[in-house]
């Protein structure tokens, strides 16, 4: 009489034989390593010094009421008289003297990222690019909601 694994067709594991997760983790590896990857490619570049004319173009205030006693995002202390202060287009204020030099390092308010522009080509193309992929990525979910919505 044949045993069960002939009739079964299927090899019975060896001694030592695990069932096979190797090809589960593998894929699991190649998936993060991929991801690890793209963020290389799209998320970690470094941000270059914002534009010396969008710097120049940046507000300077003189300290009004509302912004007196609050502390500069940067250094901490508190805005006081005479202090020069910079606006960021995004409306968040710093020391003039705190702000500048920030900006000589990376293109983006030290609170909320929001970027100026910059003289490097290469990370203003980056910029567009990464733009254009997240359009597409909308454009994709709208037709999506379109035909499943
Ligand atoms: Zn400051
Ligand atoms: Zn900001």
């Amino acid at each position: 009489m044949a045993s069960y694994f002939d009739e079964h067709d299927c090899e019975p594991l060896g001694p030592g034989e695990q069932p096979n997760h190797f090809l589960h983790l593998a894929r699991l590896l190649l998936d993060s390593g991929v991801a690890a990857l793209e963020g290389q490619m799209f998320g970690e570049k470094k941000a270059p010094p914002a534009s010396k004319e969008a710097v120049e173009q940046l507000p300077t205030y003189s300290l009004s009421g509302t912004d007196l006693g609050k502390p500069c995002p940067v250094c901490l202390l508190e805005f006081a008289p005479d202090d020069m202060l910079k606006a960021m287009p995004c409306k968040h204020r710093f020391h003039a003297s705190c702000i500048l030099p920030w900006l000589q390092q990376t293109n983006s308010c030290p609170v909320c990222r929001h970027e100026l522009p910059t003289d490097d080509t290469d990370y203003e193309e980056f910029k567009r690019q990464k733009g254009r992929a997240k359009d597409r990525e909308a454009r994709i979910e709208q037709l999506h909601d379109s035909m499943f919505g």
